[in-house]
């Protein structure tokens, strides 16, 4: 069976080095010598002031909305996991759904700027699919309604945007490492930001509050990541620039096995990518219906990212109707890329698979 994607296991000797590490000190979490030299080479990477370790991207994000106070109502996108939406429910706070760009499938600044209103506190943008979104209509729409602005970048690992790290962007930017991510920790997250005030505030805030033996001084929580997670990370690490490698080759020949058969989101023209998923926009929900079981037939198993459109969560009252995101959701499809995929099938072999469910879907309508 083929999935969407295949956990990366880095050699498990470059593993066991790291882990080594934490058996001979006996320091296995609490801000220990594993997180801190990710932290520090995450950070050089990404290009950003401050990047903060956690147990995952979920915990990133409450953590964020916490970190900058928000309050009422943050405006996000209806397309994408289901955790940009639920952590704001979680954390007391009202999702407006703002409708998506149809060409790029990322929230449209203009539809944010018609949901502002007196209760509003934040902007909450994603990168979805790692192409980032509209970064300076959104960092301009923030400035000028004194909104708060965090991304969830969760699957934006490694890209860059405007010549700069994606991860800069907003008030507080969140990662997730989660083990089907780009870049995995097995569980984890991080937030980013520029801000030394926002970024201290985190540090307490993932440990409970507390800031001496006998000092708490806020409400926190434990969110931090244990010694065993960044082991994993520093091995992920070695590995990333092969891995990036491999996926841009999957891609490009995707990309040229399908020649315009079938949509593919468009893409930010100041941007790098990172080829973390390959979604396909098909002509109709039959269309997809028909492709994906032409592939599941060969035992290859797309994913409905992102199903179902947010703003129809069963927990959610009252939420807008979102026309352009309801319509996506019925009709896209991720395909499967990872590192290895061609060991075990020929990319040109699920293209002509997708081609044949397309040609049986145009056949049974004309019937
Ligand atoms: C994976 C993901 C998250 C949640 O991250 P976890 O590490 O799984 O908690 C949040 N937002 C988006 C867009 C994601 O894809």
């Amino acid at each position: 069976m083929i999935n969407v994607t295949k956990t990366y296991m880095p050699d498990i000797r470059t593993y066991n080095r790291f882990l080594e590490r934490a058996y001979s000190s006996g320091w296995i979490t609490n801000a220990g010598p594993l997180v801190q030299e990710l932290e520090d080479k995450l950070r050089s990477r990404s290009g950003v002031r401050h990047l903060i370790l956690v147990s995952n991207g979920s915990l990133a994000l409450q953590v964020a909305y916490r970190a900058l106070a928000l309050s009422g109502e943050v405006i996000t996108t209806p397309f994408s996991f289901v955790a940009t939406t639920s952590t704001l429910v979680w954390e007391g706070l009202k999702p407006v759904f703002a409708d998506i760009d149809p060409h790029s499938l990322n929230l449209d600044p203009d539809n944010v700027a018609r949901c502002i209103n007196d209760q509003t506190s934040a902007i909450l943008p994603v990168h979805v699919y790692g192409n980032p979104c509209a970064v300076d209509a959104f960092g301009a729409l923030a400035k000028r309604h004194g909104l708060k602005l965090v991304y969830d970048a969760a699957h934006a690992f490694g890209v860059e945007v405007n010549g700069k790290g994606v991860l800069c962007q907003g008030d507080i930017s969140t990662i997730s490492f989660h083990a089907t991510k780009l870049f995995h920790t097995v569980e984890g997250g991080a937030l980013t930001t520029d801000s030394d005030e926002i970024a201290e505030r985190i540090r307490l805030l993932i440990n409970f509050g507390i800031t001496g033996p006998t000092r708490i001084d806020a409400l926190g929580i434990n969110a931090k990541m244990n010694e065993f997670q960044a082991a994993m990370g520093l091995a992920v690490l070695e590995d990333m620039d092969r891995i990036i490698e491999q996926r841009q080759d999957i891609y490009t020949r995707y990309e040229r096995g399908l020649n315009g058969a079938v949509m593919m989101p468009a893409l930010h023209d100041g941007a790098t990518r990172n080829h973390a998923y390959l979604p396909l926009v098909f002509r109709s929900s039959d269309e997809r219906a028909s492709v994906e079981s032409a592939l599941k037939a060969q035992q290859i198993i797309p994913r409905r990212y992102f199903y179902p459109s947010l703003n129809t969560l069963p927990y959610l009252e009252g939420a807008n109707a979102c026309p352009i995101s309801e319509d996506i959701v019925e009709r896209i499809l991720c395909l499967p890329i990872y590192p290895g995929l061609r060991d075990e099938i020929p990319v040109e072999d699920i293209v002509e698979l997708v081609k044949q469910g397309i040609r049986m879907a145009s056949t049974c309508q004309t019937r």
